[in-house]
């Protein structure tokens, strides 16, 4: 399957979640059994080289990628969720959003010192919540090897935003 047959499979919503903004749905591509398994092969053929200990995945898509390419890898899976769901011991990053603050949490001891992590979403904008989840990593003395996407919206300067905090980033589509 071809790199435009994999993007014609995402949607794009208008005016989600809010007037004005154009949502780009990977539903639609993980419904399709060969877009997704051609998605996850491309990641990981991206992320194999560099012999990562582990994934982590950006709650919720970043779930869904994550999971399936850690399994492609043989690797384990770390979540980074939202606050308050995780339910044992957690440390957790609080980060500055366009209106008010967010915060990320995963659970203490998963992510031991040194380990060498891929970082994993669906889609990068600005940058913010990927950056806040490699501050996170970062404070567990963990490396982050690769920030790596579906679906960079280049305009919005998100992967120059961790280039420039030395994250190395890939992204499949534009
Ligand atoms: P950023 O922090 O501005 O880079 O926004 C990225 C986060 O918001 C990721 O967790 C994405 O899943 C989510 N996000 C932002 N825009 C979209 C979109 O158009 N489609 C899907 N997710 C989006």
């Amino acid at each position: 399957m071809s790199i435009d047959d994999l993007a014609a499979l995402v949607r794009t919503i208008p005016d989600f979640p809010k007037p004005g903004i154009e949502f780009r749905d990977i539903t639609t591509l993980l419904a399709d059994p060969a877009g997704f398994s051609e998605l996850i092969r491309r990641l990981a053929d991206i992320a194999r080289p560099l012999d990562a200990d582990l994934v982590a995945g950006i709650e919720a898509r970043g779930f869904i990628l994550g999971a399936a390419l850690a399994q492609a890898l043989g690797l384990g899976f770390v979540p980074i969720r939202k606050a308050g769901k995780l339910p044992g011991k957690k440390v957790g990053i609080d980060y500055v959003l366009e209106y008010g603050t967010d915060r990320l949490e995963m659970h203490e001891g998963q992510v031991k010192q040194g380990a060498r992590v891929l970082l994993v979403d669906d889609l990068i904008a600005t940058g913010g919540t990927a950056l806040a989840a490699a501050q996170l990593l970062r404070e567990q003395a963990a490396t982050v090897l690769l920030a790596l996407f579906a679906i960079d919206l280049p305009d919005l300067g998100g992967r120059s935003a961790l280039e420039a905090d030395g994250i190395a980033t890939a992204a499949l589509l534009e």
